[in-house]
């Protein structure tokens, strides 16, 4: 199978499953964003995925996303920040992103919203929440992200859009639906209690993009199940 191929397959299943999903839920497949996760992924690779119609990448490390960005600059593909975001990156990641999906802190936040350029279009931001109150993991405890957005909806040049959420492995799909069911009910109630209208959930890889899907996700972040095994 040529390359093209090979990326308009995977791109076609992946697709596929979506649609199947959102037909169970009883949603248009067209409120659900799929960003193709390609740390790892060469430029090439990310380029026959873009012609075969991926208009979304996500990306984790920023000197990687960089070299791809300048490779692929002559493409219309919209970059996604998704990694750990250290605050002394956050200007190169203002200026280089259109997504930045994991902002747990408002240290970030102010730091993002000073380097954006007053002639850009805002930041579109998430907030990472860490759903399972898990030790090692980035994002804000579900407690304190009612806060933390109210705080980032004020600043000017960002645009928070919603909530992002990496969930701890589960034993079955019940378990990760309902993981996934806390994040749409906390971001309900984020928009009632702070009078917001976020409306964007990042949530769903390769192994549980169904499930994110029936409980409201907008943005499914593939990479296995896309790209293939990562390099
Ligand atoms: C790698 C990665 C993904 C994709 O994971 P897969 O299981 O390969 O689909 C999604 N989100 C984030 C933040 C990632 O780092």
């Amino acid at each position: 199978m040529s390359n093209r191929d090979y990326a308009s397959t995977q791109l076609a299943k992946v697709l596929t499953r979506i649609q199947n999903a959102c037909t169970k839920a009883g949603r248009d497949p067209s409120t659900v964003r799929l960003v193709g996760a390609s740390k790892h992924q060469s430029a090439r690779l990310i380029r026959d995925f873009a012609e075969a119609g991926l208009h979304d990448v996500g990306e984790n490390y920023l000197q990687e996303a960089q070299e791809k960005q300048s490779k692929l600059s002559d493409t219309t593909l919209k970059w996604h920040y998704i990694g750990q975001i250290q605050s002394n990156k956050c200007k190169a990641i203002a200026e280089h992103f259109s997504w930045v999906h994991g902002v747990d802190r408002l240290k970030v936040a102010r730091r993002l919203n000073q380097h954006m350029s007053a002639e850009r279009a805002p930041l579109k931001v998430l907030v990472q929440i860490n759903i399972d109150d898990e030790q090692s993991k980035a994002g804000v405890s579900a407690q304190a992200a009612p806060d933390l957005c109210a705080q980032i909806s004020e600043l000017e040049r960002l645009t928070l859009t919603g909530l992002m959420m990496i969930p701890a492995p589960q034993s079955s799909p019940e378990r990760q639906r309902a993981t996934f069911a806390q994040a749409r009910e906390l971001l309900s109630q984020i928009n009632q209690h702070h009078g917001l209208s976020l409306s964007e959930l990042s949530m769903g890889m390769s192994n549980d993009l169904e499930q994110a899907i029936l409980e409201g996700s907008t943005q499914v972040r593939i990479g296995t199940d896309l790209f293939g095994a990562r390099t």
